[in-house]
């Protein structure tokens, strides 16, 4: 179908829907005060998927993402990442990792010291450190910018630089927090279809899966594999966005995906 502008589908052979999901988040759980912002909430992430969280502001996006990466613990529930209780693990130790937004560079670092950081401080360096940081700058385009600081770039190549520090930790799932907010619309979209280009790239060489938070219904149909639709803390529907699209499960997620149906 392509009442979806600009989607394409993966090909089903470079999705992990045979075998244990990469994740899964079982009863999750998490309240603030009196405010319950997770609910009870289930989710499997498959390998190599792009998986998008769709939701309105307030409906627990970020504190979903923010339990996956360590940041916060759940009050109760559990989080599995093939098969492995995600329990007391520090975020350093999960191979999960959290994008930051553009603004959260060194300004004065290099990109290449900006992207090195995180493994400067595991203790990688010389030779293997240098193969580590070409490696993420040349998956995000950025080979040729290694020596320029974050002030000499544009907002697009910012946002890239931020993305390669978050790969050259080689995570199993990337967690993107509304990557593209702060972008304006043309690169927006851009930049949306680069970042799907790219993990496609990264399923087939290590089968990494990204979830990345949006408002947006229409980034989120054209650029993921399988959409969840957020609403009060829970999930209220999972599926492609053709079917999202098609069959809408409730009148809320008909209204949020601009009255499909
Ligand atoms: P979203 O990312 O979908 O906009 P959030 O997960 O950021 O939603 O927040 C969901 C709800 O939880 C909001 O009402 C927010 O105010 C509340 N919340 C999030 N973090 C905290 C916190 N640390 N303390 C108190 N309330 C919080
Ligand atoms: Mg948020």
């Amino acid at each position: 179908m392509d009442a979806i502008p600009g989607r394409h589908p993966a090909p089903a052979a470079a999705l992990g829907t045979e075998g244990p999901p990469l994740l899964r988040a079982e009863a999750l759980t998490r309240r603030f005060g009196a405010a319950t912002v997770l609910d009870g909430l289930d989710l499997e992430i498959r390998h190599g998927e792009f998986f998008a969280l769709l939701g309105g502001s307030g409906s627990g996006k970020s504190t979903l993402l923010r339990l996956i990466a360590g940041f916060d613990a759940p009050d109760s529930g559990r989080l599995l990442l093939e098969g492995r209780d995600l329990a007391g693990l520090p975020p350093q130790h999960r191979p999960v990792n959290m994008m930051f937004q553009a603004y959260a560079l060194f300004p004065h670092l290099s990109v290449f010291d900006n992207v090195a950081y995180g493994l400067r401080r595991e203790g990688v360096r010389g030779a293997a450190l240098a193969r580590r940081v070409d490696e993420a700058l040349a998956l995000v385009g950025l080979e040729g910018l290694a020596r320029r600081r974050p002030h000499a770039l544009s907002g697009g190549q910012r946002q890239r630089v931020a993305l390669a520090r978050s790969l050259v930790k080689r995570p199993r799932l990337l967690l993107l927090d509304e990557p593209l907010g702060a972008l304006d619309a043309g690169l927006r979209e851009r930049t949306g279809f680069e970042l799907r280009a790219l993990q496609r790239r990264l399923a087939e060489a290590q089968g990494t899966a990204f979830v990345m938070v949006t408002h947006d219904q229409e980034e989120a149909l054209s650029l993921a594999d399988r959409v969840g639709v957020m609403q009060g803390g829970r999930l209220v529907q999972v599926d492609t966005p053709e079917a999202l699209y098609e069959r809408p499960a409730t009148r809320f997620v008909a209204g949020f995906l601009g009255g499909a149906n």
